[in-house]
């Protein structure tokens, strides 16, 4: 038997009453779940099979996928269900999380992010396109890609004007420099200041910030495609909810 804590990415309904999730845990990683009769009227397994829930489980190794035995829930983050916005972000967080991450290959340091994400999520009311841009930045940087921001990438020259973002140099280039990259794109001085900035603010003092809608609408899009381009994938769906509530 397995104890670990874990954070439900995701679920899959498998014959008739039974589920099929991915959870992140703290000591494994991803790791893919079997938990049988967890759709029965009264399971005791529904509440730490739900998604988004950070749960204590006790799980059994077998061939294809580990059996949950056992499961309380730690917190069950239902008040991510009671807000759109706090939904679709949240679904964006896990999506990213569950993506990006090989099975059984532990992130300490990427569970306690999500953890945390989820934490101040469940309970923001607004600022939700600063905080997911923050997100985005502390993501992609714990799960190894942190981008160069201080200097120029190629030349280590700190630019004063024409700064460029190239996701093949993971970080920004002088304009010296930029041929290296024909893909790189310009980003204007306050997506370069608040990139610096949301990089290392912790997510508490995030409401200290200004920073425009156009800005972070920017940002946003320049970081997915930087994410996307270093896990290799074409798209996110839960990136097209982010896009409609974006647009209304
Ligand atoms: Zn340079």
């Amino acid at each position: 038997m397995i104890k670990t804590e874990g954070i439900v990415l995701s679920e899959m309904r498998f014959k008739d009453t039974s589920k099929i999730l991915n959870i992140y845990t703290k000591n494994l990683g991803k790791i893919p779940v079997m938990a049988k009769g967890a759709y029965k009227a009264n399971s005791r397994l529904m509440g730490s099979t739900q998604v988004f829930s950070y749960n204590e489980y006790i799980l059994k190794k077998g061939q294809t996928f580990y059996y949950l035995n056992q499961g309380n829930i730690i917190e069950s983050f239902y008040n991510m269900r009671e807000n759109v916005e706090r939904f679709v972000y949240g679904s964006y967080i896990l999506e990213l999380i569950e993506k990006s991450s090989p099975e059984e290959e532990e992130n300490l340091t990427l569970f306690l992010l999500l953890e945390k994400s989820l934490k101040i999520l469940s309970e923001l009311n607004d600022g939700f396109l600063k905080f997911i841009v923050a997100f985005q930045l502390k993501f992609v940087s714990f799960i190894g890609y942190k981008p160069h921001l201080n200097t120029c990438v190629s030349c280590n020259k700190t630019p004063i004007s024409d700064i460029r973002w190239s996701n093949i140099e993971g970080g920004i280039i002088c304009s010296s420099c930029f041929s290296k990259d024909m893909s790189s794109i310009y980003i204007n001085k306050h997506i370069y200041k608040a990139m610096i900035e949301l990089l290392y603010i912790p997510f508490e003092e995030l409401e200290n910030i200004n920073i425009s809608l156009k800005t972070l609408k920017s940002m946003q899009s320049l970081l997915e495609r930087y994410i996307l381009f270093n896990i290799d994938r074409k798209e996110f769906n839960s990136f097209k909810m982010i896009d409609m509530i974006l647009e209304n």
